[in-house]
């Protein structure tokens, strides 16, 4: 029986937590933002100071920090970003040999529980047959 491919889609369908680049910028915001004081006399933030004054040197600053995430707590998948824990976690689906829809790896000759009672039908109609030779 196959095992199914690991791709992101994959991932997303079974809730293994994703997120987005709004969301990974979001939590390089707060942890500039926890890094720098913020100034008393500036209402900016620390994260939209440097947002503004040294774009490259935000932009340069959030992939090391992505890199970092990403042997630590991130799996990176299609470009994708997905909680490490729960990606360890995930076991990959086993496809039907017939259909290929996803089962366990415990079904009956790599069959899903359909094709798997197909057969038994297919069979008991094969005995049937036999008998009426007779
Ligand atoms: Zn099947």
């Amino acid at each position: 029986m196959p095992q199914a491919q690991m791709t992101a889609d994959l991932l997303a369908d079974n809730f293994v937590t994703e997120f987005d680049d709004d969301e990974l910028h979001e939590q390089y915001d707060n942890m500039l933002d926890e890094c720098h004081e913020q100034c008393s006399y500036v209402s900016a933030s620390p994260s939209d100071l440097i947002k503004e004054h040294d774009p490259v040197a935000y932009r340069c600053g959030f992939n090391d920090w992505l890199d970092g995430e990403s042997r630590d707590r991130l799996e990176c998948v299609d470009d994708r970003y997905f909680d490490a824990d729960e990606f360890n976690s995930f076991d990959l689906p086993w496809e039907c040999d017939e259909c290929g829809d996803e089962c366990d790896e415990s079904d009956n000759d790599g069959l899903c529980d359909t094709c798997e009672e197909e057969r038994l039908e297919d069979e008991a109609a094969d005995e049937e047959d036999d008998e009426s030779d007779d």
